[in-house]
């Protein structure tokens, strides 16, 4: 066991090198989080099964959470969720308060220690191994032993709700807590959902360099468009670009339409092959499970407000 300091140097060496290994990829495998070297060993980041994880030689506070991938659809195993206060749930293993995992997640909210949670956001492709994503660093804030859960804060400066507070001010934390659990931890989950399901290509034309995609909405959530992969798409950042400003449609029948004016315009080799070559194709990459994809009563109804606009 280490010092309170060292158990903050080992987390600390712990993201930078997850940080590191993210300047070329999204997600993890189990596989690929058990060899994390530190003091001269190689530890596991997470357990081989189970979601509460703490390195034994280094430290009894929980390193790692995860979350397991649960498809669109389908019911979750585990209830992680959204509180009053709009801050994030984690639930106890089991219903045992002293089961040695919920105590290592106990250490780590009593010293204030920060850790990692892995969210699955889809499957190897062609296998059932669960990509995860790692967010950090994230604190355990506080317990609900009567929900038996955990309350995380994905944000340092997260607001509890003071005992007694005034409706004002209950009002300014939840509003607080709401942005920063939609910026960082909901967006950035939809998009890796998305991507992953598109295997990391573009739907229209197939680019794969992740740094380059995003995942575009069907229906704007503005407009109460859901964040299921359904009413997603990854595309290029010319494609989602051209998508958003009607440059390009995409029909319900999974084909690209192109401007009519575009389509008179010749400027250049950029234009006609990422643009108007793609005129009357079909996408080029969809998921592999039908639930994810493009869901065809939301495109059409995107795909009126494109032939209005044309
Ligand atoms: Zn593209």
């Amino acid at each position: 066991m280490i010092s309170e300091l060292d158990d903050l140097a080992f987390r600390e060496t712990v993201f930078a090198w997850l940080r590191a290994a993210m300047l070329g990829r999204e997600s993890f495998t189990r596989d690929d989080l058990k060899h994390f070297p530190f003091g001269g060993q190689m530890h596991r980041l997470v357990g081989p099964q189970t979601g509460i994880w703490h390195v034994k030689a280094v430290s009894d506070a929980a390193i790692s959470i995860i979350t397991s991938y649960i498809p669109d659809g389908a019911k979750r195993p585990y209830e992680d969720s959204v509180g009053e206060d709009r801050l994030l749930r984690y639930k106890w293993r089991g219903t045992n308060s002293q089961h040695a995992d919920n105590i290592s997640l106990r250490r780590a909210m009593e010293r204030h220690l920060p850790l990692v949670w892995f969210t699955g956001v889809g499957y190897v492709p062609g296998t059932k191994t669960q990509l995860l994503r790692p967010e950090f660093p994230v604190w355990i804030v506080a317990e609900e032993p009567e929900s038996q859960q955990f309350v995380v804060a994905v944000d340092e400066d997260a607001l509890r709700i003071p005992v007694g507070a005034s409706p004002e001010i209950a009002e300014i934390a939840i509003r607080y807590n709401e942005r920063m659990v939609q910026v960082r931890h909901h967006q950035p989950l939809f998009r890796s959902r998305v991507i992953h399901a598109y295997e990391m290509r573009c739907a229209v034309c197939r680019l794969p360099f992740t740094k380059l995609l995003d995942a575009a909405h069907i229906k704007a959530d503005s407009k109460g468009g859901l964040p299921r992969v359904s009413n997603g798409m990854a595309l290029c950042k010319i494609h989602h670009g051209a998508f958003d400003s009607n440059i390009i449609g995409i029909s319900p029948d999974y084909v690209v339409h192109v401007k009519e004016s575009v389509l008179q315009t010749f400027d250049g080799p950029t234009l006609q092959h990422s643009i108007k070559e793609m005129d009357g194709e079909s996408l080029r990459q969809i998921p592999n499970a039908k639930i994810d994809r493009p869901d065809r009563d939301l495109l059409a109804e995107r795909f009126n407000e494109f032939e209005q606009a044309s």
